[in-house]
């Protein structure tokens, strides 16, 4: 789960670092009245949970209260890589002398926290990563140990950043550390972290993702969930408990199981097809679970084919049969259908189905070149 720039940084305050003072606005009136109170110049931030917002035109200055309302009409107008601008953040304008980056993410390779920082922060830090990444310095973190002061230091040396700031930064790291493991991150990231010309540091960006299967021991993260940030068909599946993924092909998959559903994108990858989506259904997929999934897999109208692929272990083949003719029964799809079943009962299941008028298959490979073909069809 992402979570916007301000929870991100009041998020991160809790845990000592710096931001800016401001608060997230939903009209032009409201970005006003918070310039008011703030006093002086505000930049007003869109809030839409992509990056790049600033090369968007997303992040602006205002002089004035009423120049923070005309810039946050604009702004609450635009549309940045499709999403809807609906929420500003208004902070107090800082004045930049430096941009630097941190962040923490898990390093899979290392199987291990890296932290990472650069003294070239700002919007170009991809452009960074990609053309000089010796610019980039990384630490790995002892997850039981967490991040050690000596740690902090290397950064800050590493970095070049002026003595006088290693203090703050030490204890800037150190909360980014807490506020990334305490919260189960992914990621949390701070995109500039600013020395302003008063020679102060502040977090200026924020960015945290968090681990969808760890919200349930957070249920003050869960809360933050932006319904209206997310596809329809996300929120849906989330539901149903169902694990769903969109992808851009043709190929529409029903699996039971995420390794299955994995392996399943693979091989009609392998037969020159797109999957459609990644979907796990779970074990026991009942005719409701079923159905919702069906009802997601032909939102999507890419989709000319829906593949079936069931393992039948503690879930009997029959009884994901009846689920699935239940859900047919329901949702009534009018493109081509191929299953394979495998497992307790099977038998039995693909004979209720080939009756639907499903097309039935006995191996992975040869359902997926069955449903390549009918895509291509
Ligand atoms: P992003 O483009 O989505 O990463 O948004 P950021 O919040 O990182 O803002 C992009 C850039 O806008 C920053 O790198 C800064 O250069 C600039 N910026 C953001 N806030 C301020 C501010 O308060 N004052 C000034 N002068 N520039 C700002
Ligand atoms: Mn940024």
């Amino acid at each position: 789960m992402k979570l916007h720039e301000y929870q991100s940084k009041q998020l991160f305050a809790k845990y000592g670092i710096p931001i800016p003072k401001g608060q997230v606005a939903a009209t032009a009136t409201e970005a006003r009245q918070i310039a008011e109170e703030l006093g002086g110049r505000v930049v007003i931030k869109s809030q839409v949970l992509v990056g790049g917002r600033g090369k968007a035109g997303g992040i602006r200055l205002a002089k004035s209260p009423k120049e923070a309302e005309e810039v946050a009409t604009q702004i609450l107008g635009m549309e940045i890589k499709g999403l809807p601008v609906r929420k500003v953040l208004v902070d107090e304008a800082a004045s930049i002398q430096h941009e630097i980056y941190l962040g923490i993410t898990n390093d899979r390779a290392a199987r291990r926290p890296v932290v990472m920082a650069s003294a070239a922060g700002g919007v170009e830090i991809e452009e960074v990563a990609r053309t000089t990444p010796e610019k980039i310095i990384k630490i790995h973190i002892d997850p039981l140990l967490g991040l050690r002061d000596y740690q902090a230091r290397d950064i800050a040396l590493g970095i070049d950043l002026p003595r006088q700031h290693w203090k703050v930064f030490g204890e800037i790291a150190r909360g980014l550390w807490k506020a990334y493991s305490e919260n189960d991150a992914t990621l949390a990231e701070i995109n500039p972290l600013v020395i302003t010309k008063e020679k102060q540091l502040v977090a200026l960006d924020g960015k945290m993702l968090v681990d969808d299967n760890a919200l349930f021991r957070h249920s003050d993260l869960a809360e933050m969930r932006d319904l209206d940030e997310e596809a329809v068909a996300e929120t849906e599946a989330r539901k149903y408990g169902l694990s769903f993924i969109k992808l851009d092909g043709q190929i529409g998959c029903m699996v039971n199981g995420a390794g299955l559903a994995m392996t399943t994108m693979d091989i009609v990858n392998l037969f020159g097809g797109e999957p459609a989506n990644f979907l796990d259904i779970g074990g026991g997929a009942s005719a409701e679970k079923v159905a919702a999934a069906l009802r997601i897999i032909l939102s999507d109208k890419n989709v000319k084919v829906i593949l079936f692929n069931i393992f039948g272990g503690i879930t009997r083949c029959d009884e994901v049969a009846k689920g699935i003719l239940t859900a047919l029964a329901e949702v009534k799809p009018n493109i081509p259908m191929v299953v394979r079943l495998v497992g307790t009962n099977a038998e039995a299941g693909r004979q209720m189905l080939a009756k639907a008028r499903m097309i039935t298959a006995n191996t992975l490979t040869d359902a997926a070149q069955k449903a390549v073909a009918a895509a291509k069809a």
